[in-house]
């Protein structure tokens, strides 16, 4: 553990697509409206960073919060669309303060609001994956928050945290850093404990964190620590590591991307790639077959190769975009599993086909290839 604490440095270098959440009660004077000046502090570090090429997603709160202030309401509402109300009008200056940060250093601000139900429907959860891809590509910074006007309870995540880890899984993020108002995960209360000590390396997937962040009803677990271990144990399900620290911190993200030791670093057992071509060889469902010419079964079996659409000779079931299909060989052996890039008629209009043809057969390119190699696994 010790070794990995002094590896920090070397990580952070390593690390190239950042999730970065930063949550109300750090965006929010208590209650008072928008920290004007530390969201410019934070969107200045960000752009710089990305200037340096770390590709950052930032999940923002503070809608709500910031809503209440317009409204001059001093209390929390309880009703749930007065919440969605302050949300819709906290939103709008939430985002224009990003975007006039954010130009200052020649980029744009990209608002994405996003439910639950985007990320667990497949369709949807692709489509936002691509977008944010885009995004990222086109040098814009995708500021994300819960899409709270029309979130109702059964589609709510409630908090950033869950959100930011949702997205770290969605984009494939080396590091999800959640900025708060706290110094990083204690293993008792700070606020109640003199002799707390902070813990600044784990691993997210370590039981012990959450009853160090407190039970429900503890002051620590009700702040919000809790969700934010809960957070990253579910970032690191897709290999990503979690860094809670605070946003108070001056130059904080430039800090930890030179690997200074601020806050709480809860790594993942595994890494991305690993820990999807996991994912997918535990899926038993597959939805279709593909068969395969020789040629495409050996560059599979043997050297690794992505599943181009040129390689494949017959396609069996319905299935769509995203969804785990079996490859098979020209013998009907099952040797490989993978998420495919093309829905079943689609694919049965490229396959036999050249990837260069796919715009014209299909009327768009989604990839050359059928199956990534990064989403295929031999069996
Ligand atoms: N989506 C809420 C807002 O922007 C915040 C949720 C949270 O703070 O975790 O106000």
């Amino acid at each position: 553990m010790q070794s990995k604490l002094n590896q920090r440095a070397e990580f952070m270098q390593t690390t190239q697509r950042w999730v970065v959440k930063i949550g109300s009660a750090l965006l929010t004077k208590d209650g008072q409206g928008l920290d004007r000046p530390a969201l410019a502090d934070w969107a200045g570090q960000i752009a710089r960073l990305r200037k340096q090429g770390i590709e950052i997603v930032l999940v923002s709160s503070g809608a709500v919060a910031e809503g209440m202030s317009r409204m001059g309401w001093h209390e929390k509402p309880k009703a749930l669309y007065q919440k969605q109300a302050a949300a819709a009008i906290g939103q709008m200056s939430l985002i224009q303060a990003y975007e006039e940060n954010f130009q200052l250093h020649g980029f744009h601000a990209a608002q994405v609001l996003l439910t639950h139900d985007d990320l667990a429907n497949r369709r949807r959860y692709l489509n936002a994956r691509n977008t944010l891809r885009e995004l990222v590509d086109l040098g814009a910074i995708p500021v994300i928050n819960e899409n709270d006007t029309v979130a109702y309870d059964e589609i709510r995540l409630g908090d950033n945290d869950t959100l930011g880890a949702l997205v770290a899984n969605l984009i494939e993020a080396d590091v999800l850093i959640i900025l708060t108002d706290q110094s990083g995960l204690y293993n008792k209360d700070p606020r109640k404990f003199a002799d707390a000590e902070l813990i600044e390396l784990g691993r997210a997937s370590d039981e012990s964190l959450v009853g160090y962040a407190g039970g429900a009803g503890t002051l620590i677990g009700s702040g919000g620590m809790r969700t934010k271990v809960l957070a990253a144990r579910r970032a690191a399900a897709s290999g990503c590591a979690t860094i809670i620290a605070s946003g108070r911190e001056s130059l904080v993200l430039e800090r930890l991307k030179q690997g200074e030791n601020i806050g709480t670093l809860l790594i993942a057992d595994q890494e991305t790639l690993v820990a999807r071509k996991q994912w997918i060889a535990s899926q038993l469902q597959m939805r279709g077959k593909v068969w395969l010419d020789e040629g495409a079964a050996n560059a599979i079996l043997n050297t690794g190769k992505s599943l181009l659409p040129i390689g494949v000779t017959r396609i069996e079931g319905v299935f769509e975009r995203g969804d785990v299909v079996g490859c098979l060989a020209p013998d009907g052996q099952i040797i490989a599993k993978g998420l495919v890039n093309y829905a079943s008629d689609e694919a049965d209009k490229i396959k036999r086909q050249p990837s260069k043809a796919i715009e014209s057969l299909l009327g768009y390119v989604d990839s050359a290839e059928l199956i990534h190699r990064d989403n295929l696994v031999v069996l």
